[in-house]
């Protein structure tokens, strides 16, 4: 898969010298489930509708950072899938000169239903959050007692045809370590990688504690005690995950350290909110306001000038282990994960 632009493409370089060619877009901060690690229970505070970029926004936004060398976007959210009409948004942004990559992130609590429409309108890859395969546990994180729902909907997305589907799962401590290898067991047995992330403070409850993070290398050894794993080479610089061959040749697995090894020195991506604002890191604290440029009637010279100077400061890393941290004020689900 092509992670950097050809030499004949224009680059875009933050200060840190790393090259950026993916955008996130979350296209709502929506969501049906009300995960632990992200969302609160109840009465959360939605955008105003009026504030979500519309379809052909997106698509502008998408032109300009794919003459600047974007060439891979993600959709997520909130849910994606809440937001009417996504594939017709693919559908526009597959348009786009340079877009050779389309992914979404998803609960997929609704791709039963629209895998085949996402599919047609060109969606490539997919990310699947799926954290507990015990119903009870399933419920209990996900504030949702819907598990069969989503593995229809993974069942549906395979069938379709989407290849590579990977299952996302947040790995925390005291609730994470009795699903792992029914997980394991199950990418194995279907062909999903099964990618553990380390829990983030983003959740919307502020309960993240370090202590509530299992953590990549205890993931690891949990899975060594009944496969050998073999480290893929340098995964950790071309994505952000490092990533594991089963030593059987069956299957793999990736563990995205986002706490204790963070893969910030390698980051190529940058994202856009539900409301138009770039953040340039997951736990950026400014953000610039793209929705306001587009609005009051910005020429592509000016949204491309006001890019490169964010780019330009991109965050060198997050400072989670650090004393001066400082939780943005966002969550997760209004951010875009
Ligand atoms: N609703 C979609 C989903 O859950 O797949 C897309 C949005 S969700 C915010 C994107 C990803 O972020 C999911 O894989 C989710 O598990 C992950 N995530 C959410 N909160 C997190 C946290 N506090 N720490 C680590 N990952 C988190
Ligand atoms: Fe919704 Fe995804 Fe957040 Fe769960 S992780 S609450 S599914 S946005």
């Amino acid at each position: 898969m092509t992670t950097t632009p050809s030499a004949s493409r224009p680059q875009l370089i933050d200060g840190m010298g790393r090259t950026i060619v993916n955008l996130r877009i979350s296209v709502t901060d929506r969501c049906n489930f009300r995960c632990t690690y992200c969302m609160p229970a109840d009465n959360v505070e939605f955008m105003d509708r009026s504030n979500l970029l519309s379809f052909e926004e997106i698509q502008r936004v998408a032109q300009i950072v794919s003459r600047m060398g974007i060439n891979r976007l993600r959709l997520t959210g909130g849910e994606p899938l809440m937001r009417k009409n996504l594939p017709v948004l693919i559908k526009m942004l597959n348009e786009v000169d340079g877009i050779d990559d389309i992914a979404m992130t998803t609960n997929a609590y609704f791709l039963k239903e629209h895998a085949q429409s996402l599919k047609d309108a060109g969606l490539k890859r997919l990310n699947v959050s799926l954290d507990a395969l015990d119903p009870e546990k399933f419920r209990d994180v996900n504030r949702r007692d819907c598990l069969q729902s989503v593995l229809d909907g993974l069942d549906t997305a395979r069938k379709v045809g989407f290849k590579s589907i990977k299952i996302n799962a947040v790995a925390v401590r005291n609730f994470s370590e009795t699903e792992i290898m029914g997980l394991i067991e199950m990418g194995r047995s279907e062909g999903f990688e099964i990618r553990f992330i380390e829990f983030m403070p983003l959740d919307s409850d502020k309960v993240w504690e370090r202590d509530k993070v299992l953590f990549g290398h205890e993931i690891v050894e949990m899975i060594k005690e009944n496969y050998e794993l073999v480290p893929v080479d340098n995964s950790l610089e071309i994505g952000p995950a490092s990533e594991y061959n089963f030593a059987d040749g069956k299957g793999k697995i990736g563990i995205i350290t986002a706490v204790s090894n963070p893969f910030c020195d390698h980051c190529n991506r940058i994202r856009m909110t539900a409301d138009g604002k770039l953040r340039t890191c997951l736990f950026s604290t400014d953000e610039t306001n793209l929705k306001d440029l587009i609005r009051t009637g910005a020429t592509d010279e000016t949204i491309i000038e006001t890019l490169k100077q964010a780019v330009l400061v991109k965050e060198p890393g997050h400072k989670i282990n650090l004393d001066d941290f400082e939780r943005p004020d966002r969550a997760m689900h209004a951010i875009g994960g």
